[in-house]
């Protein structure tokens, strides 16, 4: 800890801050009995407070407080005060900050005593997450979640003292306000005055932090809380963290540039060794066609190579009518690996989860010809031009995907991926980071229309009349296959905004009557500007190693949005509902 805390009756020491340099001195501290130990004679309590544990002896000869330790289980919460003593040599213990020490106790209070918790607190046995949640006040004092927070906290101060330190003002905004497209579902909040008008609440403050761009605040940034009711995915929150930040007058350079020192005193401060910026700014493109994801994760290599001209023209159907068609054929050369047919066989399933419908094969000989289903419609002259562009050398499995490139690219994605993960090709403590750039500014919907990539207010480059070639000025930040955040140049001409809006298939009436204030306020002197977001619940989650981002947040929800521990979402009364006009069906 960073002081001591004032001395009161309870305490006036941190139990996990004292070494031998007090050893000689009287100390009190607080806290709850982490386990206890009777040794005949002797017993020993390790106190634990928020600063961690310290053992504490109790002698029969201080007869009171004996008795009291004799009464003490798990939990119970104490307040006890001693002479701070060595441990004699055997008894020191090094896992411990506080291992060379004890507290010979005099006086002891019990101050509240527990119930035998549903989980043990002392030991980092897996207990089922439902029962954490479920009694999230008591999973909170375990070690790892007690690291979490507080690495959560590092992560944010550093944050906010890097963005302070370069002009950057905290700007709070609304969380009650209208619709804020970041193409998920909005969360309502009825509204008692007005029954049958909503506030929804925000996706993200990214049309406010926009007009106070063009307010003149030139730097703002924000811990912001955003809110989207997104259907059950794995890893989300439907309630998340982001770090929110936006500048007047700036290009790509600028944000990166800011983002890039935040984020490298982030990674510093977490202990991770991340290089030292400036990132890499890979195009979308190449980031599709070598890793087939626009987040790649190049931790390992596998990267996806193009064979569609060496193979074009074979006898094999599959391949040439892909070809005639637009498509292409892709692969992996997966290295030297022992897979038996029926493994070979099984990845057709991963694909099929990354959109993909097969995979095909091929092991390299000893001469470099191909053992494979389908070497001989191929032929000799095109398994061995894709073998070289493919690198392959003996023993070396190739792996195959033919589709439409956007397809194949998403399926060899997922692939690698797997393979990535099946033969630990991940190196452990390892990082990489980089940037995603030039992404395309619209994308197909289902229907046959366009949507904005990253949001409609990104400023788009390119022609009005290829919506599908225009490039956006947006740019993602990756770490580990994981999309910490994203941003771009914004629009800043009502002209260029209506432009996109139509694009996406938004009459003028839906414009004015959703966007009539961003409009307006495009019209009054808007300057250039461009900001980011990054998710501080995924940053911390890895920095922290964890697999979940409920194991950086204090009091998170289950993946279908329940919170076990005060069971909302919860029904409300009749006379609420009476009172917002609502009726439930
Ligand atoms: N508002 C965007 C998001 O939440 C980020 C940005 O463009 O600044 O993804």
């Amino acid at each position: 800890m960073k002081a001591a805390p004032r001395s009161n009756g309870y305490r006036d020491a941190w139990a996990g801050d004292l070494d031998a340099s007090r050893a000689g001195s009287a100390a009190r501290v607080a806290g709850w009995v982490h386990r206890r130990r009777d040794h005949g004679g002797l017993i020993f309590v390790d106190l634990r407070d928020r600063s961690g544990l310290l053992q504490l002896v109790f002698h029969p000869e201080q007869a009171e407080a004996f008795a009291t330790a004799e009464r003490v289980r798990p939990e119970h919460v104490l307040s006890a005060a001693g002479e701070i003593v060595r441990r004699d040599p055997e008894n020191v213990n090094p896992n411990l900050p506080t291992g060379e020490i004890e507290l010979q106790v005099a006086d002891v209070t019990a101050l509240a005593e527990s119930e035998t918790p549903p989980f043990p607190i002392d030991e980092d046995t897996p207990v089922d997450e439902m029962i954490r949640l479920r009694h999230r006040m008591l999973d909170l004092r375990r070690q790892s979640m007690r690291d979490a927070l507080i690495l959560r906290d590092a992560v944010i101060r550093t944050m906010r003292e890097t963005l302070a330190a370069e002009d950057f003002l905290d700007i709070e905004t609304p969380i009650l306000t209208r619709s804020t497209p970041e193409g998920a579902r909005d969360f309502l909040v009825p509204n008692r005055r007005e029954p049958g008008s909503w506030y929804a609440l925000p996706q993200s403050p990214q049309l406010f932090k926009q007009l106070l761009m063009m307010s003149g605040y030139e730097r703002y940034y924000q811990i912001a809380r955003c809110f989207r009711d997104e259907d059950t995915r794995a890893d989300r929150q439907a309630e998340f963290t982001q770090l929110d930040v936006e500048m007047g007058f700036v290009d790509e350079d600028d944000v990166i540039e800011v983002m890039e020192r935040v984020m490298s005193r982030v990674f510093d401060v977490a202990g991770a060794g991340i290089p030292a910026p400036p990132w890499e700014r890979l195009p979308f493109d190449e980031a599709m066609a070598r890793y087939g994801s626009d987040r790649p994760d190049r931790r390992f290599g596998l990267e996806i190579v193009d064979v569609s001209d060496a193979l074009r023209g074979s006898d094999f159907k599959v391949f040439e009518g892909v070809l005639s068609s637009g498509g292409a054929v892709r692969a992996i050369n997966a290295g030297a690996r022992e897979m038996s047919r029926s493994e070979l066989d099984g990845l057709n399933e991963v694909v099929q989860r990354h959109g993909g419908k097969a995979v095909a094969w091929a092991n390299v000989e000893e001469d470099g010809s191909w053992r494979s289903p389908i070497a001989k419609f191929l032929g000799e002259e095109r398994t061995a031009a894709a073998g070289s562009a493919l690198r392959a050398s003996p023993g070396d499995v190739l792996l195959f995907v033919a589709d439409q490139p956007d397809v194949a690219a998403g399926a060899l994605g997922g692939l690698r991926l797997e393979l990535g993960r099946r033969f630990g090709l991940i190196p452990d403590g390892e990082h990489d980071v980089h940037w995603v750039v030039d992404f395309p500014m619209f994308e197909r919907t289902d229907e046959g229309g366009w949507t904005a990539m990253h949001h409609p207010f990104t400023a788009p480059t390119g022609s009005f009349d290829d919506p599908g070639a225009m490039r956006s000025r947006g740019y993602d930040l990756i770490v580990d296959g994981s999309e910490l955040g994203g941003g771009s140049i914004r629009i800043n001409t009502p002209e260029v905004q209506r432009e996109v809006f139509k694009v996406i298939g938004m009459s003028e009436e839906e414009a004015d009557a959703r966007f009539g204030f961003l409009l307006e306020a495009l019209r009054y002197g808007a300057p250039p500007h461009g900001g980011i977001a990054l998710g501080i619940d995924r940053v911390v989650a890895v920095l922290g190693a964890r697999d979940s981002i409920r194991d950086v947040i204090a009091f998170p929800k289950t993946a279908t949005g329940q919170d076990p521990l005060t069971g909302a979402p919860a029904p409300i009364d009749d006379r609420q509902l009476r009172e917002l006009g609502l009726r439930v069906r």
